[in-house]
């Protein structure tokens, strides 16, 4: 069975998107079965992947909504496959966001996601989901089916107080709805050593979170920005780049961490 991770943090613009689809990359160059789930009517997760989301015949929309299964839905990108890097994708677009309402009056809402993996879990060694920067329902679905949840954050002076929420909402989902959830780890991304701000920010975290903060840290780098206009994570689009090689060495860590247990 898979293992299921979701990227989530209520804040806007903090990485989550580059880090789903450069992991997602990353986790295929060393050979990992990787499904990629966008669960964010942004559908940024879909377009980095070098999927057009306004040509999706089947999204996440069908399958929340069941009226699709996830092997009817998923895709594949022909450049991620023509890179060697290729992993599955269950895109979405802005049909998503009238999934909420829509959803209202359905039994299990909550639980759609993880009741739709169950058939292709086995197929995957991971799955990842890219969250909105929101605690919905959505989000609510994507942490109903994780196993742990990886929170990408700057290194900037409000960046504890903001994880509180975070922090309340999975112990909450922990207690009323999986029990499997934890947060597995806290990427400090975008860091720029020159900013001494950062350094300490990232010490703090470390005293705070200890061994739950992740050993790779993923520089700011403009290949990484640069790269989902092409279509293409920045470990496909410029993989000798900085970003490319943290996301690979942060692949890897991943890998470590899942065989270690
Ligand atoms: P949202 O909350 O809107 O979904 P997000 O948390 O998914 O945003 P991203 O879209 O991944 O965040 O990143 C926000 C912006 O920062 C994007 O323009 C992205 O290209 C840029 N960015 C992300 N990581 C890096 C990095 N390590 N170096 C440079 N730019 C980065
Ligand atoms: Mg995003």
């Amino acid at each position: 069975m898979a293992k299921i991770f979701c990227i989530a943090n209520q804040k806007g613009g903090v990485g989550k998107t580059t880090t789903t689809v450069n992991l997602a990359a990353g986790l295929a160059k060393v050979g990992q079965r990787v499904l990629m789930i966008d669960l964010d009517p942004q559908g940024n997760a879909t377009m980095g992947s070098g999927i057009d989301k306004r040509k999706l015949e089947l999204s996440v929309y069908d399958v929340l909504l069941e009226s699709a299964s996830i092997v009817e839905a998923r895709v594949q990108s022909d450049k991620l496959k023509a890179a060697g890097c290729s992993y599955d994708i269950l895109g979405a677009n802005r049909e998503l966001a009238g999934a909420e309402v829509e959803m209202v009056d359905l039994e299990r809402r909550e639980r759609r996601l993880k009741q739709a993996l169950q058939e292709v879990g086995d197929e995957y060694d991971f799955v990842l989901i890219d969250c909105p920067p929101s605690l919905s329902m959505l989000t609510l679905n994507g942490l109903c089916c994780a196993h742990g949840v990886i929170v990408p954050m700057q290194c900037e002076y409000f960046a504890l107080e903001g994880l509180t929420d975070l922090v309340n909402t999975i112990r909450q989902v922990k207690a009323n709805l999986n029990d499997d959830l934890e947060i597995i780890g806290l990427l400090r991304v975008m860091f720029d050593p020159r900013i001494t701000l950062q350094h300490q920010v990232s010490e703090q975290l470390k005293a705070h979170f200890g061994s739950k903060v992740f050993d790779t840290v993923i520089p700011r780098n403009v290949r990484l920005a640069e790269a989902p206009s092409y279509g293409l994570p920045g470990v496909v689009f410029d993989p000798a780049s900085k970003g490319a090689h943290a996301f690979v060495a942060f692949a890897q860590e991943m890998v470590a961490r899942n065989s270690a247990g």
